[in-house]
């Protein structure tokens, strides 16, 4: 029997890198691809090789000279895997008075949303790992669960899924206060040992028969 595949993966490219905040020198590729390491960390330290599914942490480099040539290799290479669920992580670029918080951006169809609204659940507890008074903990309230036809916009990976996929997008990167968060480490370690739980669960009960 083949387990269930979980691909999860950064946003953006090395050599096209996403949302940057200036004052840190800190790219979207950069933490996204950090986070997704220490995701894949705890899911081998907790032994969940053993729980029936397999976590694909997959941060290609690939070379191709334009980034859609990059996002469509990945696209093939990630489609190969079979994925039972691929989950991409990014950082929106600007917060504003009206506009805070995480989300998720979800493919449409039923599976895919049925998972983003199950992590934006989630998310109310990685909010908590916030102290009251840590300013970056209203940017990392959990927002809103939207497809890319909500947001007008064509998002590759999730228009031509052929699995449940999803977006997160954390908080938002060019806000210092956002970007000094993430460049602690220990932080980072916790959010990500948080999300791999998350997994977890999901797997167990969604992704595996009884
Ligand atoms: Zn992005």
């Amino acid at each position: 029997m083949t387990w269930p595949n979980i691909v999860i993966t950064p946003g953006h490219t090395r050599q096209s890198p996403g949302a940057i905040n200036k004052t840190y020198g800190l790219s979207e590729h950069e933490i996204t691809k950090s986070i997704i390491e220490k995701v894949a960390d705890s899911y081998i330290r907790k032994d969940r090789r053993k729980a029936g599914y397999n976590l694909i942490a997959f941060t290609p480099n690939y070379t191709h000279r334009t980034y859609g040539d990059c996002l469509r290799a990945k696209f093939n290479d990630i489609n190969e895997m079979n994925p039972s669920l691929i989950l991409e992580f990014h950082f929106n670029a600007v917060a504003s008075d009206e506009v805070v918080g995480s989300e998720m951006v979800s493919a449409p169809d039923m599976a895919s949303r049925k998972f983003a609204k199950y992590m934006m659940r989630e998310f109310a507890s990685y909010h908590k790992l916030l102290a009251p008074d840590n300013k970056a903990r209203r940017l990392f309230l959990p927002r809103r669960v939207v497809t890319p036809q909500d947001l007008g916009r064509d998002i590759f990976i999730l228009d031509s899924a052929k699995y449940p996929t999803n977006i997160v997008e954390f908080s938002f990167l060019s806000t210092d206060v956002i970007a000094r968060q993430f460049m602690d480490r220990v932080f980072v370690t916790e959010l990500a040992w948080h999300i791999e739980d998350s997994l977890f669960d999901y797997a167990r009960h969604n992704l595996l028969g009884d």
